[in-house]
């Protein structure tokens, strides 16, 4: 089957956009798939601005402005080269049946998973994680979470369930270890007295060493299956602006990006970035942080499993 990729002298912003121009949909293609980019348009759960159900087309407009890159520095492989990547567009729901969505959401994750697919998921508000937790969970056991983020998200006010509560549930459901779980970029408050995770705030993020972060973060996974969340807000506002709450002090591109690269060998198993709101964007700057972290931790799962 054709597809853009096999057609280099395309003009870059032609036809359909898809995440790094690869293949959409086409159940053909999807068999020679490593990894899925699944989009996830849904921001029902929002608890401040809306608009992240905007998040997976602004990253795949993005990522299009990465695609002439064959061999991304500073790596030294050629990530299409190694991978099989298809983008199978959006999952498709009825903003009118949003009750569905959780369930829908983990069938179709159950059904890729078990099809032997690695999944790079683009929110969508955080909540998607929830669903996608539970089938992974379902595939690989209970797992580490390497969640990146201003805020915990696992406020536990009664038996809410939005955008805010996903990593007060997953513990609970027993999706998640968070003996081997960490968070990263924390700047918002937390009842630090029950906190089941380990958290390096954003404080301790801009201060400590990239080589001092990476090392207590492998400290705290080890080896365990590791589902990774991006969270765009873990970013500075300045250069994340388009998320649904921004919050001051958190971290560069530049240094996310050093973090991830300190983390190769690490065993990623599932991923997801999130919270992309492209109507409170500048420049498209967020959409392209969030694309560049994307192909970031596609290298990243390249070095261990291919
Ligand atoms: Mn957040
Ligand atoms: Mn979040």
């Amino acid at each position: 089957m054709s597809t853009l990729a096999d057609h280099p002298d395309y003009s870059l912003y032609s036809n359909a956009n898809t995440f790094l121009r690869q293949a959409l949909d086409h159940r053909p293609a999807l068999s020679s798939a490593d990894v899925v980019i699944t989009g996830l348009p849904f921001d029902l759960a929002t608890t401040g601005r809306s608009g992240a159900r905007l998040g997976p087309d602004a990253v795949r407009r993005a990522s299009v402005n990465l695609a002439w890159e064959e061999k991304r520095w500073p790596w030294d492989f050629k990530l299409l080269e190694r991978i099989g990547l298809v983008d199978a567009g959006d999952l498709v729901f009825d903003c009118g049946e949003q009750a569905q969505f959780t369930q829908r959401v983990e069938d179709y994750a159950t059904s890729l998973l078990k099809a032997g697919k690695t999944m790079l998921s683009l929110g969508g508000d955080h909540f998607v994680t929830l669903p996608l937790l539970r089938a992974h969970a379902k595939h690989h056991g209970k797992m580490a979470l390497l969640h990146f983020d201003a805020h915990t998200d696992s406020y536990s006010a009664g038996s809410r369930y939005d955008h805010g509560t996903m990593f007060y549930h997953a513990p609970k459901e027993g999706l998640i270890d968070p003996a081997c779980s960490l968070q990263l970029g924390i700047r918002t408050d937390y009842e630090k007295a029950n906190h089941p995770f380990e958290v390096i705030n954003a404080d301790h993020a801009n201060n400590l060493s990239i080589e001092q972060i990476v090392q207590q973060i492998r400290q705290r996974i080890g080896d365990k299956p590791l589902y990774l969340s991006f969270d765009i807000d873990c970013l500075d506002p300045a250069y994340a602006p388009g998320t649904g709450t921004p919050v001051g002090g958190g971290l560069s591109t530049n240094r996310i990006l050093q973090i991830l690269r300190g983390l190769q060998g690490v065993n990623i198993i599932g991923m997801d970035v999130v919270e992309v709101a492209p109507a409170y964007d500048n420049s498209e700057v967020t959409a392209l942080a969030a694309a560049t972290i994307a192909v970031e931790l596609l290298h990243l799962w390249a070095v261990k499993h291919r």
